[in-house]
């Protein structure tokens, strides 16, 4: 059984609470850091409950999951993907995201500037890049970061907002840190190349993301600890 409101509403003002904690210690101003509601595997409750929560977005893993539950629901929020797109489902993921936090190809990034140029309109994304180095995980490579910027930039219907990454799973705290750092710095680094601002850094989840607003992220993408544990996958 999904958990009430009630339940969702004292999670959420504990992860709050907790954002906040981290941002002090940090010396960071809590509303630099937006909290995403990850509802991926969720039924559509739990859109309804970030909504009703005043979240203003919630992040989904598969383009048909989240296209399903947009279609169900009249709730306000901006919808973003935060799992790996396959090429097939660019035209999909543009017709139905408002922002697609994954990207982390030439290819895709092609794909999706023509899907918006087709749709009318300018898709904000992301680059997802594997800055933890693990092999279990999408994401451009560290030493690829620079050119799939490059490309992202030349396209007219993408707005390049920043950077996701997932750090790696670890016992060690000092890896999930590492991860965070070497992305603000890759972030940090790029944009005084390039002049591009790419405010956004997408980092941090349930059980990392007070090592990730240390570090610098604008944006921690959490499901676990709103919504409970999710079922294992089918
Ligand atoms: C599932 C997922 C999350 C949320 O993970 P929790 O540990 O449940 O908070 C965040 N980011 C991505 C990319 C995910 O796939």
């Amino acid at each position: 059984m999904f958990i009430t409101y009630d339940e969702f509403s004292r999670r959420a003002d504990a992860v709050r609470a907790d954002i906040a904690a981290a941002c002090a210690r940090a010396g960071r101003d809590p509303s630099g850091v937006g909290l995403l509601a990850v509802t991926k595997s969720h039924p559509v409750a739990a859109v309804e409950y970030a909504a009703r929560y005043g979240l203003p977005a919630v992040g989904e893993n598969r383009v048909q999951e989240g296209a399903d539950k947009r279609a169900a629901t009249t709730a306000e929020v901006r919808w973003e993907l935060i799992g790996h797109l396959q090429s097939n489902k660019a035209k999909l993921a543009a017709t139905h995201f408002d922002r697609v936090q994954s990207v982390d190809s030439e290819k895709l990034l092609r794909l999706l500037d023509r899907a918006a140029a087709e749709l009318g309109k300018i898709l904000p994304v992301l680059l997802q890049v594997n800055a933890g180095r693990d092999p279990a995980k999408f994401g451009a490579e560290l030493e690829d970061a620079p050119r799939l910027l490059d490309t992202a930039l030349a396209q007219s219907h993408l707005q390049v907002e920043g950077f996701m990454t997932i750090a790696p799973l670890s016992d060690d705290d000092s890896v999930a840190t590492r991860t965070f750092t070497t992305l603000r710095e890759l972030r940090d680094q790029l944009a005084g190349e390039t002049g591009a601002l790419l405010p956004e850094l997408s980092m941090g989840m349930s059980g990392d993301y007070a090592a990730a607003i240390a570090a610098g992220s604008t944006l921690v993408r959490v499901g676990t600890a709103l919504f409970g544990a999710r079922d294992p996958a089918p």
